[in-house]
């Protein structure tokens, strides 16, 4: 493999450790006092936060390829709005991967009733987020990791990054490089489209609902969303359920409204209901299906969910493909340019060209099942282990993907209970953009690009997961 670059960082490392030993202690409560904060999984308390892990100051990122992300999002957001629409190529798509992905062929499944049964909501809002790492083997430029249309999380905290680090900055005597760090609207652009759902919906005693998981770590990310919908639109109350409470609570009206005791319900926001371990049992899927059924707008409806699976990523990225979705020449290859080599698995004669292709160089890939959250991709010399232990049916429920080679930075990871003072370590980081969009198959109300997120893990990782305990937040610092 070619060497990797380091990318200059925003101030002079080491910092001299006086200082460092101070400003690390004030950023940290700085994180806690203003909310860049979890839930500890190691001694959980729901009446205690620690600060959610950080790099000290902002990371290097080519500001080019920030402006390029933040630019094809509203292109990205039409993209998914029409392969969410597009029945046709959902159902060709997941076709051998729901045969052995059980899982997916549950949300499948769901899907297919819908459909049969009619759509309660024709509207369905889309807050995506797409990730991004800039690849050293094509001078930086981005590519795509994934798209995420369920649960796209860290638009709160993360809008907290830019003031928590231009404070860091300026203790140590930097603010004359606040310019380089961009203003982030993640959490006004997240809101506003839910704001903008419940709008639409149109009833005026009417609440927004959140999905949750039975135990929230990513509680202050949550809450800012809740907070800043009551703080704009006092009239809009938010609730809190799992999918499990939504089965026992949840019924339709006449007119297929969803009530929840006396609340109707205009807007679902999924922060629960992308794995397995979230429907525990069948009550939690029809709890799915009713919601699915309803006149409440889903975000994400079904079909947006399936959209965002990683099978059909790895199907748009075929040559032509992007072609059934987007009219504009210029448009389909500015987006062709961020995808990466992406292959099927299915037991085809392409499939089993990439299955060969895996086993010969391993060390060029990542193997990727259709599960999100982090923690499920097997990479490089693992993956002919991994794969040999599947039968050629079974590789269908996998993709393939090029490795990335991001370019590595340095700086400061700041963790709970992490040493002091904190030691300089290689990083890399994954750029993540979100994106705002609402409507029913003809009509687009609302598509917008809505602010970043910067998430960074040491350069040896494989995997940044901020909750899983790898990665860290970050904002960037843009380099020219
Ligand atoms: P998930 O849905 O679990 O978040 P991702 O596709 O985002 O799945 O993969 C998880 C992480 O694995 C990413 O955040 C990134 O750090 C790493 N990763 C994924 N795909 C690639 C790739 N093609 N090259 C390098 N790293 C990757
Ligand atoms: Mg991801």
């Amino acid at each position: 493999m070619s060497p990797t670059p380091v990318l200059s960082s925003c101030v002079p490392f080491p910092i001299e450790e006086r200082t460092l030993i101070d400003v690390t202690q004030k950023a940290k409560d700085w994180a806690i006092m203003h909310g860049a904060a979890m839930r500890s999984k190691a001694n959980f308390s729901p009446d205690a936060l620690n600060f959610a892990p950080f790099i000290l100051t902002p990371s290097s990122f080519p500001r080019k390829e920030f402006e390029k992300a933040k630019e094809l999002q509203t292109i990205i957001n039409q993209l998914m709005h029409n392969v969410a629409h597009d029945e046709e190529f959902l159902t060709t798509t997941l076709a051998e991967t729901i045969k052995v992905d059980e899982f997916t062929a549950n949300l499948f499944n769901v899907y297919k009733k819908v459909l049969a049964n009619g759509f309660g909501q024709a509207y369905s809002l889309g807050l995506l987020r797409s990730d991004y790492l800039a690849h050293i083997l094509e001078d930086n430029s981005i590519k795509q990791v994934e798209i995420n249309t369920v649960a796209s999380s860290f638009g709160g905290i993360s809008t907290h990054m830019l003031p928590l680090q231009s404070f860091v900055m300026v203790e140590l005597g930097h603010a004359d490089k606040l310019k380089n760090m961009p203003e982030n609207t993640a959490l006004s652009g997240l809101c506003g489209g839910m704001i903008k759902a419940w709008e639409v919906y149109g009833a005026r005693k009417s609440v927004i609902l959140f999905i949750i998981e039975d135990v929230s770590y990513n509680i202050c990310d949550q809450r800012f969303h809740e907070f800043y919908i009551r703080e704009q639109r006092p009239e809009i109350k938010v609730l809190r359920r799992t999918l499990t409470e939504v089965h026992k609570e949840g019924k339709l009206g006449p007119n297929k409204e969803l009530f929840l005791g006396e609340y109707e319900v205009a807007v679902i926001y999924f922060r629960a209901g992308y794995e397995p371990d979230h429907y525990p049992t069948q009550d939690e899927w029809d709890a799915r299906y009713m919601m699915e059924c309803s006149r409440a707008i889903k975000c994400p409806s079904i079909h947006y969910h399936l959209a965002g699976t990683k099978k059909v990523q790895q199907a748009l990225a075929q040559p032509e493909m992007l072609e059934r979705f987007i009219s504009d020449p210029e448009k389909i290859k500015a987006i062709g340019q961020i995808f990466t080599g992406l292959y099927s698995l299915d037991d085809s004669e392409a499939g089993n060209a990439s299955y060969e292709m895996a086993l010969k160089e391993p060390e060029k890939f990542v193997l990727k099942p259709q599960r999100e959250g982090g923690g499920n991709n097997v990479y490089g010399v693992d993956i002919p282990d991994a794969l040999r232990k599947m039968s050629r049916v079974e590789r269908a429920a996998w993709i393939l993907m090029d490795l990335i080679q991001p370019p590595i930075s340095q700086g400061y990871m700041i963790r709970p209970g992490g040493k002091s003072p904190p030691e300089i370590v290689d990083l890399v980081s994954e750029l993540g953009i979100f994106g705002v969009i609402l409507g029913d198959v003809d009509n687009v109300i609302c598509n917008y690009q809505a602010g970043h997120m910067l998430r960074t893990k040491l350069s040896t990782a494989n995997e940044g997961g901020v909750a899983a305990g790898l990665g860290a937040l970050d904002s960037p610092y843009l380099l020219d």
